[in-house]
């Protein structure tokens, strides 16, 4: 039995517990990545980045204590408004770390080894923030989606689950795909239906799970897109902005973790 396996044994409750409470810190990083990427990679100069300012309220500008800044607990006490002004603090900071916190616990209980969890958070933290701020701003920042992809590679250097070929074609064979896809909407139809930071991210997700599994991450986004095009689509007709990234996160994610299983068995 391996030291992971021993470890969730001897503390059923406990391992995953510890990673749930780490998966809210981590949470409330990646919230602050989600928020501040977009305006780092659209203004001419870096007037913030992710260290500086500290967490402020963007209203009033009230520096936040460190009891305003812990996880899950303090937007519950503040019951999701500023201390200073009032003014509401948006949902999705509470729900990104309670989206971290539930998925850390829960791959921490079920993921098969240690390196599998840990290289799955690395790649969730990640597809996170891409996935929110895609949602919000159509944007997929080379700055997060470049360094998934050296990752991807680096992990198959280290980690052998995949050989290392298999992930540089699965990079390639990603970043083509799409930007086939693109370049063959654009000449029949005359408008764009994807981004470049759409080929970017695939090229990253291509890198972490190899070109063998470009069908079916393909696939599992294209199915996913749909649906959630049309449940967006009766939700809200007027204000529909479409964005791929969240698709292509959600089966990059889901085809990883199949991947750790099928290693395993
Ligand atoms: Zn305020």
């Amino acid at each position: 039995m391996n030291t992971f396996a021993l470890m969730r044994d001897t503390w059923p409750v406990g391992f995953p517990a510890m990673s749930a409470i780490l998966g809210s810190i981590v949470g409330s990083f990646l919230g602050v990545v989600a928020e501040r990427v977009p305006g780092m990679v659209m203004e001419e100069e870096g007037s913030s980045n992710l260290l500086f300012p500290a967490s402020h309220c963007p209203v009033c500008q009230h520096t936040l204590a460190a009891w305003e800044n812990i996880p899950l607990v303090s937007w519950l006490v503040l019951r999701g408004r500023c201390r200073s002004c009032h003014t509401a603090i948006p949902l999705r900071i509470f729900l990104i770390e309670l989206f971290s916190a539930l998925f850390f616990g829960i791959t921490a209980w079920c993921m098969p080894d240690v390196q599998a969890l840990f290289s799955l958070w690395l790649l969730a933290a990640f597809l996170l923030p891409l996935t929110m701020i895609d949602w919000r701003y159509q944007l997929l920042p080379d700055c997060l989606t470049q360094p998934l992809l050296w990752a991807g590679l680096l992990l198959h250097a280290f980690d052998h689950r995949l050989p290392l070929r298999d992930a540089l074609f699965g990079a390639v064979a990603g970043y083509l795909s799409l930007w086939l896809l693109y370049w063959a909407f654009r000449l029949t139809t005359g408008r764009e239906g994807l981004g470049y930071g759409d080929f970017k991210l695939l090229a990253a997700l291509g890198a972490w799970c190899g070109w063998q599994s470009l069908p079916v991450l393909e696939l599992v986004a294209a199915l996913s897109g749909i649906v959630g095009y049309f449940t967006l689509f009766n939700l809200n007709k007027n204000n529909l902005t479409i964005s791929f990234g969240p698709y292509l996160s959600f089966a990059g994610i889901v085809v990883f973790i199949s991947q750790q299983f099928a290693f395993i068995f």
